[in-house]
C-alpha cells in the first residue's frame, strides 16, 4: 500500500480509503461475514483509512462499523487507523441538533475520538445555517477536546461557492467528487491545491459508473493493458493529478507522449466504496506500488472521455433556468439521469438513480405548457425529451 503523508496534520492515511457505503447486503441489511471479509482483506493489503457517514446504509453502517472495530481492531493502538465520518447538515436545524448526533456518532462507532470529522454536503447555503447556528466553532471545541482530530467537509459545490467556503475558514481538509468524466471539479481541486489544503477524493469512479465499460470504448484501454480493469484506470487518474489539475505533460505543453514526471502529492486518499473481494483485490493491486499515469494513457483516458461524452442524450448544462416547473416535474434532474443512463449504460446505477425521483417530480406530471421549451438556454425540446426520458428509464427495471 502506497501512502502519502500529510505533514501538517501528522497523519498518514493509506492512498486507498475504504469508503463504507456499499456493502454487499443480505435481507436488506449489511452482509456481516462478507463485509468483515473485505475489511479484513483491505486491512491486511495496508488500508488504515475508514471513511463512513451517519446517513450511509440508511443509519447502519456506523454502528456495523463500530462493531469490527471493536471486534478486530481493539488490540491495536487507536492511533494505528482512521475513521472518518460525516454531519449530516442537512438535519442540523440547531445547536442541538449537531451535538446529539455527534454524541450518537461516537456511540455508535464506540470510540472516544473521530479522527477526519466532515460537515457533509456542504453547500454555500448549509455552511451559512451551520455558520448562523455555531456549528463550525462547535466542532472546533470538539477538536480543542481532543475529540476530533482533524476538521474537514466534504463537497459537491460549483467553484464559486466552494471557494467562498474555503475563504471563510480554515479547513483541515476537503473531499472531493473527482474523476475524469467530472472535469469542472478540477477547478475546486486547483483551488484547494493553491490553499494548501489537503484533498481527499471520492466519486473517483463515479459512483461504479467507471467501472464497466460500453463494448465500443473499452478498447481504448485493452489497447494498452488488457488485463487493467476500468476502474483501476480511473482511480490512477485521481491518484495522477498535478497541482494544476491537468497531466503534467498537458500543463508544460509537451503532448508527445512518453513517461511524465511524478504527481503532485496533494491528493493523500482515494476513497473507494468497495463492495465485492474482487473490488478490495483490484483496488489494493493499484494502490501498492502505484503508478501515476503515462502521458500515453492519459492520451487512452482522454479518448474514453471523449467518445462517452458523444453518448449524452441531450445537451442540458443543469443551468435551472427551466426551474420550477409549474407542474413539479424536476427537469434538470430527470435530464441529467437519462444522460447518465445514455453515456455508462449502468443499468443498475441508473435504475437506482431513477428510483430516487418522487412521481411528483417525474416527467409524467408535465402538462406541455411549454414554458420551459421557451426558456431553455440550450433550445433543448424539453417537452419532447421528458417523454423519451421517461419511456427509456422506465424500461430499465425490466
Ligand atoms: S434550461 Fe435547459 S439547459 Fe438549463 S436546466 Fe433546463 S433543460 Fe437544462
Ligand atoms: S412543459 Fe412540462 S416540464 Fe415544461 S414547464 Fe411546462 S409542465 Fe413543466
Amino acid at each position: 500500500m502506497d501512502f502519502r503523508k500529510i505533514p501538517t496534520l501528522n497523519s498518514t492515511p493509506s492512498l486507498l480509503g475504504y469508503g463504507c457505503m456499499r456493502f454487499p447486503e443480505k435481507d436488506g441489511k449489511i452482509d456481516k461475514e462478507q463485509s468483515y471479509a473485505m475489511l479484513d482483506a483491505a486491512i491486511a493489503g495496508g488500508v488504515n483509512y475508514f471513511d463512513t457517514a451517519y446517513i450511509y446504509h440508511n443509519g447502519e453502517s456506523e454502528p456495523f462499523m463500530g462493531q469490527y472495530f471493536k471486534e478486530n481492531l481493539s488490540t491495536k493502538p487507536r492511533d494505528s487507523f482512521y475513521i472518518a465520518t460525516k454531519l449530516p447538515t442537512w438535519e442540523v436545524n440547531s445547536l442541538e441538533d449537531a451535538k446529539r448526533i455527534f454524541a450518537q456518532q461516537c456511540e455508535r462507532l464506540q470510540v472516544d475520538y473521530i479522527d477526519f470529522y466532515l460537515l457533509h454536503d456542504l453547500k454555500l447555503d448549509r455552511f451559512e445555517k451551520m455558520e448562523k447556528l455555531g456549528v463550525y466553532d462547535y466542532c472546533r471545541e470538539l477538536q480543542a477536546q481532543g475529540k476530533i482530530k482533524h476538521l474537514g467537509h466534504s463537497s459537491h459545490e460549483n467553484a464559486e461557492n466552494f471557494a467562498k467556503i474555503v475563504d471563510a475558514r480554515d479547513w483541515d481538509f476537503v473531499m472531493l467528487h473527482l474523476n475524469y468524466m467530472d472535469l469542472d471539479n478540477l477547478k475546486l481541486y486547483e483551488y484547494a491545491v493553491a490553499k494548501g489544503v489537503p484533498v481527499f477524493v471520492m466519486e473517483g469512479v463515479k459512483g461504479g459508473s467507471l467501472s464497466k465499460l460500453p463494448d465500443d470504448i473499452a478498447p481504448h484501454f485493452t489497447a494498452l493493458n488488457p488485463t487493467a480493469t476500468p476502474a483501476s484506470w480511473a482511480l490512477r487518474w485521481a491518484g495522477s493529478l498535478s497541482d494544476s489539475g491537468r497531466p503534467p505533460a498537458e500543463a508544460s505543453g509537451d503532448l508527445r507522449g512518453g513517461e511524465q514526471s511524478p504527481p503532485s502529492l496533494a491528493v493523500k486518499c482515494i476513497l473507494s466504496g468497495m463492495s465485492s473481494m474482487e473490488q478490495v483485490q483490484d483496488n489494493l493491486a493499484t494502490f501498492s506500488g502505484f503508478k501515476p499515469l503515462s502521458n500515453e494513457e492519459h492520451a487512452a483516458i482522454k479518448r474514453v472521455e471523449v467518445d462517452l461524452r458523444k453518448r449524452v442524450r441531450c445537451n442540458c448544462t443543469g443551468c435551472n433556468y427551466c426551474m420550477p416547473c409549474p407542474a413539479g416535474v424536476n427537469i434538470p434532474w430527470v435530464l441529467s439521469i437519462w444522460n447518465n443512463w445514455g453515456i455508462y449504460e449502468n443499468r443498475g446505477h441508473s435504475n437506482w438513480e431513477w428510483s430516487m425521483v418522487g412521481a411528483d417530480s417525474r416527467p409524467a406530471k408535465c402538462t406541455e405548457c411549454g414554458a420551459c421549451n421557451a426558456i431553455c438556454p440550450q433550445k433543448i425540446d424539453i417537452i419532447a425529451d421528458l417523454k423519451r426520458a421517461d419511456s427509456e428509464l422506465e424500461g430499465l427495471a425490466w
